[in-house]
């Protein structure tokens, strides 16, 4: 696994090629939130990312993350989705493909899918339209199926009329 060192190389030049036209500098600060990001396979809040990287270097501030972020989604490396919690969130962009998200309302959990027969009705309609669409987002909101199991578990000793409420109280114990 000597692979560590030329982690990320494109995506670093990228960057770097962005930030030298912004007409700023490398810093290691920056090299640092880039990597923990392009390492994390996830959806992060600027939160999140600075959590994260507080754990390898106390001395980062919260402001220099989310400058980082700003300028990972202007190079093309980052891209924002918002789940509807007014939270931005992250996620790579670079190399990635197109995906559309369902969100879990319960748990939070982000679940990443793509459908072409989805992709080609989206098309279809903006063709009817003569729309011409250049990006799309498409959220689900609902229960997960782990949730969804929690429900049927907390409502079985009754008969089940108070299910939501419940299914916070016991996902929140866990
Ligand atoms: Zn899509
Ligand atoms: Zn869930
Ligand atoms: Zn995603």
């Amino acid at each position: 696994m000597a692979k560590k060192k030329d982690e990320f190389v494109q995506e670093k030049e990228i960057l770097l090629d962005h930030i030298q036209k912004a007409g700023l500098r490398r810093t290691d600060q920056r090299d640092l939130i880039t990597e923990i990001f392009l390492r994390t396979e996830d959806h992060l809040t600027s939160e999140d990312l600075y959590r994260l990287v507080q754990k390898q270097d106390p001395s980062v501030g919260h402001t220099t993350v989310y400058r980082t972020l700003k300028l990972l989604t202007e190079a093309g490396l980052a891209r924002e989705v918002r789940f509807g919690d007014n939270k931005t969130y992250y996620e790579h962009h670079y190399n990635h493909q197109h995906h559309d998200h369902m969100i879990c309302t319960e748990c939070g959990k982000v679940i990443e899918f793509f459908s072409a027969d989805i992709e080609d009705l989206q098309d279809q309609m903006a063709a009817k339209f003569k729309f011409r669409p250049t990006h799309h987002s498409l959220r689900m909101w609902g229960v997960c199926a782990e949730c969804e199991e929690q429900v049927l578990h907390a409502s079985s000793a009754p008969s089940g009329a108070q299910p939501k409420v419940r299914v916070r109280s016991v996902t929140g114990n866990q």
